[in-house]
């Protein structure tokens, strides 16, 4: 038997750092740490890395023409990606 030749990263889940679209990589955001990443600045998602088809890539949720009754202060955060940005996070 040959040995060498298996190329073992066939199987091997591929994985990026990116920075966290909340707090831009910078770990806070307001008076306290980043929710989105828990304070790391930095987030692991599954290669190739695709940013949150939903919103864009930006973690906050796209403005539609609702009513702004509701409270915007309760959803400043994209519910697919929960303001991380990034799609197939691996938390
Ligand atoms: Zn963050
Ligand atoms: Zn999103």
């Amino acid at each position: 038997m040959r040995s060498g030749t298996r190329k073992s990263s066939d199987s091997f889940p591929q994985i990026e750092t990116v920075n966290c679209a909340m707090c831009a990589g910078s770990s806070r955001f307001g008076n306290g740490q980043c929710p989105s990443c828990d304070g790391k600045g930095l987030l692991t998602v599954a290669a190739p890395s695709a940013t949150c088809p939903h919103c864009n890539g930006t973690g906050k949720p796209i403005k539609k023409d609702l009513r702004s009754d509701m409270s915007a202060e309760l959803s400043q955060v994209c519910p697919i990606c929960l303001g991380t940005g990034w799609s197939l996070v691996l938390w």
